[in-house]
């Protein structure tokens, strides 16, 4: 049973994903005891947090009879990988709407490798632009261009995330409360959160739950925006997303924590922070976190944990959102000492 029920869905991903505690590098690290929810383990293409969006971006798709889906990202969007997966999964032709002009530091090539490299081995249709996201602009374009052609486009918004595609993350949490419990009671819930969809279908799912306001604390660490405007996001879609479950009450806008003091250089911008969170998730559990999400928000944690934010009896969970696919495409940057 979930508040989603009613709503068209898919199954795309490898459900439930598993829940582990991370022993070594809570040890290492002194502080909380540390576990990991595996959503890069969704299975899709490599997986990853919007295989869950997708199960009913795509549903909503079949339902609307589509016959091809386009949807928006960076160069290295892992959104736009998965979506081009699901809609291959489901016989939809993927049409994606790419940003050209996106080199990373050390100058890579990155539209041949890692997720772009997928991209088109899916035989997903690329549509380069230098608008900047969420590129609207170009997705109104490329929709009209096929309708012109007599095509049916669903179009997926960029990060999956608006009020259908963030119900993935409602139906995790009530996923989470199912697998409980075997689980510590957890102090907090650490993410990635950049287009805001995951976050507000967890704050959602915490509400609809009945999960106590504050405990776990659901702390989004912000991957490029500052902190007032991906709450007002994350505001503005748990709000769609209350009103597509046709729930009543308000979510309290408690329930919603950004912090943004993990930006670095700027989105995909690999710096010291990731390149240490990266190697030692790897180095003492044999875990791959991503460059530019998870990356930075296990550096978030690290740092977190080592000024004290949490106590040694607690525990902590960090949702681990996928994007391994463009560990490649940073092979240089990652690697420099
Ligand atoms: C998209 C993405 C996120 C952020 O999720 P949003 O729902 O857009 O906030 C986090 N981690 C990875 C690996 C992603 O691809």
């Amino acid at each position: 049973m979930s508040v989603t029920d009613g709503l068209p869905r898919v199954s795309l991903a490898f459900l439930p994903t598993p829940v582990r505690p991370l022993l070594r590098l809570s040890a290492e690290l002194g502080g909380p005891e540390i576990w990991i929810k595996r959503d890069d383990q969704t299975g899709l293409a490599t997986g990853g947090n919007k295989t869950r969006k997708l199960e009913f971006l795509i549903g909503s798709a079949l339902a609307e009879e589509a016959d091809c889906v386009i949807t928006a990202g960076s160069t290295q969007s892992n959104h736009a990988r998965q979506t081009a997966a699901a809609a291959r999964s489901v016989g939809l032709e993927p049409h994606l709407v790419l940003r050209a002009a996106e080199a990373t530091a050390s100058g890579d090539d990155t539209r041949v490798s890692g997720n772009v490299l997928i991209d088109r081995l899916l035989g997903a249709v690329i549509h380069w632009t230098d608008e900047e996201a969420p590129y609207v602009e170009t997705l109104q374009n490329v929709r009209m261009e096929l309708q012109d052609q007599g095509r049916r486009p669903a179009l997926v918004p960029y990060g999956g995330s608006n009020a259908t595609g963030l119900m993935g993350y409602v139906r995790a949490a009530e996923e989470l409360e199912l697998q409980s419990d075997e689980l510590p009671s957890f102090a907090a819930h650490v993410f990635a959160s950049s287009s805001g969809g995951t976050q507000a279908g967890l704050v959602l799912g915490a509400h609809s739950c009945a999960w106590e306001i504050g405990r776990p604390l659901l702390l989004a660490i912000s991957i490029d925006e500052i902190a007032r405007d991906l709450e007002h996001q994350v505001t503005r879609l748990v709000a769609e997303g209350t009103s597509l479950l046709g729930m009543g009450e308000e979510v309290s806008p408690e329930r919603i924590r950004v912090n943004d003091d993990y930006l670095g250089g700027g989105y995909a911008v690999v710096g010291d922070p990731e390149r240490e969170a990266i190697r030692l998730a790897a180095e003492t559990e044999g875990l791959l976190l991503d460059p530019v999400y998870t990356g930075r928000a296990m550096a978030g944690l690290i740092d977190l944990v080592r000024k004290g934010e949490f106590s040694t009896g607690e525990a902590v969970l960090f949702w681990h959102t996928g994007g391994i696919a463009a560990l490649d495409a940073f092979g240089e940057v990652l690697l420099r000492s």
